[in-house]
């Protein structure tokens, strides 16, 4: 009996989903929420002119809205089930483009017109897989350190979102909030409730802007150090700083930059980290 509940379940997000079988390994939890739609392109605000990428476009819940405002949009997506139906479903926008594959190993330069006098940076949307969000942001943090990105929203799930946001402090805040907020202002904007997916994901998730910053708050003279001495304080969390940085830096020289080198690494701002990078870029062990 209750293999006959759990079938017409299923039976039930199959038919929803326009007979797709949505892919576990593939993050695949397609949004169907009309106001949620709405909401999230209202923040969005594509307009026609702009350079919109979408990473992960699924059955097309965002790109329709997006693609009638802008006319012109490209996606990346690794499914190649869905990819006919892409192209079916938008067949009377010539400007739309689908690009088959991993969006991680995309090169997303390719978007960029390179013949023209001011190319228009590009605007990165997407309903993101859970199971790549993080090292794509991580991927996508590079191009905006080469200036090719205007914007980026995305929905994650809202563990993430609180990560990206997390301040000094916090038991989220680590790796990635630092390096999104080296590049971006973090904007959490709203959260999405389960039901607004088929099929529903066990998590609530949230959607977040990050916008480059035009001038960086607190520039690193070597941008490779600073991301090592991150990863490397935080490869161990409960340890001090003067334990896990001790292959970069000595514990004195910690300190002569007026910082406790007794802390935990998530007591560090952002401000400290790019100080103690600094100087291992300066003083190399
Ligand atoms: N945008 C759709 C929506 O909101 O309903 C689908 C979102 S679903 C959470 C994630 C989408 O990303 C799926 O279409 C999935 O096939 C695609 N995807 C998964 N991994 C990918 C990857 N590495 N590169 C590009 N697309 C990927």
């Amino acid at each position: 009996k209750k293999a006959g509940r759990q079938k017409s379940a299923a039976q039930k997000v199959l038919t929803a989903n326009q007979g797709h079988k949505a892919r576990k390994r593939f993050g695949q939890n397609f949004l169907h929420d009309a106001n949620i739609i709405n909401k999230i392109v209202l923040a969005i605000n594509p307009k026609e002119g702009q350079n919109l990428v979408e990473i992960g476009p699924g059955m097309g819940a965002i790109t329709g809205p997006v693609l009638e405002a802008t006319g012109a949009l490209n996606v990346v997506e690794i499914d190649r089930d869905l990819i006919p139906r892409l192209r079916t479903q938008f067949f009377n926008y010539p400007n739309f483009k689908v690009y088959e594959g991993d969006a991680l190993q995309y090169d997303f330069t390719q978007l960029i017109d390179k013949e023209a006098e001011n190319p228009a940076p590009l605007r990165i949307i997407g309903n993101l897989p859970y199971n790549i969000s993080t090292p794509l942001i991580f991927h996508l943090l590079s191009y905006t350190e080469q200036h090719l990105v205007h914007d980026m929203h995305f929905m994650l799930q809202k563990e993430v979102v609180d990560r990206l946001a997390a301040g000094p402090g916090t038991s989220d805040y680590g790796r990635l909030g630092i390096m999104a907020q080296y590049w971006c202002r973090v904007e959490p904007l709203f959260i999405v409730g389960p039901g607004a997916f088929n099929p529903p994901p066990k998590v609530d998730s949230a959607i977040v802007r990050l916008v480059p910053h035009k001038t960086l708050p607190f520039p690193t003279k070597d941008v490779t150090t600073f991301q090592n001495v991150v990863r490397q304080a935080f490869s161990m969390r409960r340890k001090t700083l003067r334990n896990t940085l001790k292959v970069m830096i000595t514990a004195e020289n910690i300190e002569s930059l007026d910082i406790d080198s007794g802390l935990r690494p998530e007591r560090l701002s952002l401000e400290q980290y790019v100080k103690i990078a600094d100087f291992v870029t300066d003083n190399p062990l």
